[in-house]
């Protein structure tokens, strides 16, 4: 019944996560959902109180314009300008997404043939791969390992896989391994895109999620960036705001054009309330964004410092809300931690095969659940 490219497609492990998750809780067991990257915090009420606003204004009830309201488009290059002093011509240098899944599921639409190759991380965000998928492309994936810092070894591409590739990922901070991109990086990939012709996605989701003074940079800030690539970036992670469904793809306007053209023909835009509530969010005050990372800085601290009196090599992230955590075997041991703890956590190979030796726990939940984790961690034979 189904089309062949269906059967390509991996089977969505959150889903299949769900389902073992489903089971336990049905018994009684008291879960604790270290899985998922959803914040657990409120959006903002500032921002929940401009979305009201908007939402009583018949204006706002019609299809909106499909590249973004020009204020909301106004507001996100303002935002890059003082937070990346990144310049963006609001016109053709940003477009509104429907979160940036929706971009990062689409570009490939545009840019890649039946057989093209596109360079993507693994571990990485499931999207880069699926998005591939649909387009007939191949994916190729860039192994980030911990000797290499988690990041991609561009010499190691293969030349026959350069000569056809299309379109690379690249994701600092990074999900799932929540490494920042050192510096230099960027300058390495505007190098590699310019000499082999190949479009950049910076994928940016979690630039405001950091620590210790660590400030992420956008992939713009490099020379020679606007002309190889785009940045998506979104609010959900920012702002708590995973369920409203906004986000931005912002750069090279030949290349947001392509993007926005697959996009005139699969969707009519965001609503224009939650583009008015997401001005609100960009234009306003930063405070509820840097509460948000004092409260997941303190997280971190705890199950770092948990983990390590549990005997586990683990670095403490500088940025992301995720702990990248080597264990022997990833789904051996998240179903352990599921079935005899009644802990989720994410086993790596989820992400790629690279994944493998890996689980990710989301610091998504509060302080004394992570506690609670850790304790009934500590009575298991890990
Ligand atoms: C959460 C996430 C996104 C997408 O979030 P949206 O809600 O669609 O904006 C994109 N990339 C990465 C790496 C993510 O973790």
């Amino acid at each position: 019944m189904y089309a062949s490219r269906m059967s390509n497609l991996p089977p969505y492990l959150f889903a299949r996560i769900d389902e073992m998750k489903a089971k336990q809780q049905q018994k009684g067991v008291d879960i604790i959902d270290l899985g998922v990257g959803d914040p657990d915090l409120p959006t903002p009420p500032h921002i929940v109180a401009s979305l009201c606003e908007a939402a009583k204004n018949p204006e706002n009830h019609h299809y909106p314009s499909y590249s973004g309201m020009p204020a909301y488009r106004a507001a996100v290059a303002d935002w890059y300008k003082n937070r990346f002093g990144v310049s963006l011509d609001p016109g053709k240098e940003v477009v509104a997404l429907m979160g940036s899944k929706d971009g990062i599921a689409h570009i490939a639409e545009a840019f890649v043939n039946p057989g093209d190759y596109v360079l993507a991380p693994s571990p990485g965000y499931p999207v880069y791969r699926t998005g591939t998928l649909f387009a007939e492309g191949i994916v190729h994936e860039m192994p980030l390992t911990r000797e290499n810092a988690f990041v991609p070894v561009l010499d190691d591409i293969p030349k026959k896989v350069i000569k056809s590739a299309k379109l690379m990922f690249i994701n600092y901070p990074n999900n799932p391994t929540a490494a920042v991109a050192p510096g230099g990086f960027y300058r390495e990939v505007v190098d590699f895109a310019t000499e082999h012709n190949i479009v950049v996605v910076s994928d940016n989701a979690y630039s405001e999620i950091a620590y210790d003074g660590y400030r992420a940079p956008s992939f713009l800030e490099t020379k020679g960036a606007m002309e190889v690539g785009i940045e998506m970036h979104s609010l959900s992670k920012t702002y708590n705001m995973t369920g409203w469904r906004i986000g931005m793809a912002v750069g090279n306007a030949d290349i947001l054009a392509g993007l926005g053209r697959v996009k005139t023909n699969v969707d009519s835009g965001v609503f224009n309330a939650v583009q008015q509530a997401a001005i609100t969010a960009l234009s306003g005050s930063q405070d509820c964004v840097r509460n948000a990372c004092t409260i997941y800085q303190e997280r971190r601290d705890v199950l770092i410092a948990g983990l390590r009196d549990l005997g586990f090599d683990v670095p403490s992230p500088e940025a992301t809300f995720y702990i990248w955590l080597p264990v022997q075997d990833c789904m051996a041991f998240s179903a352990k931690l599921l079935n005899e703890a009644g802990i989720v956590a994410t086993p790596g190979i989820g992400f790629g095969s690279s994944g493998e030796g890996y689980v990710r726990f989301a610091i998504t939940r509060p302080v004394v659940r992570i506690q609670e984790a850790i304790e009934r961690m500590r009575r298991l034979d890990l």
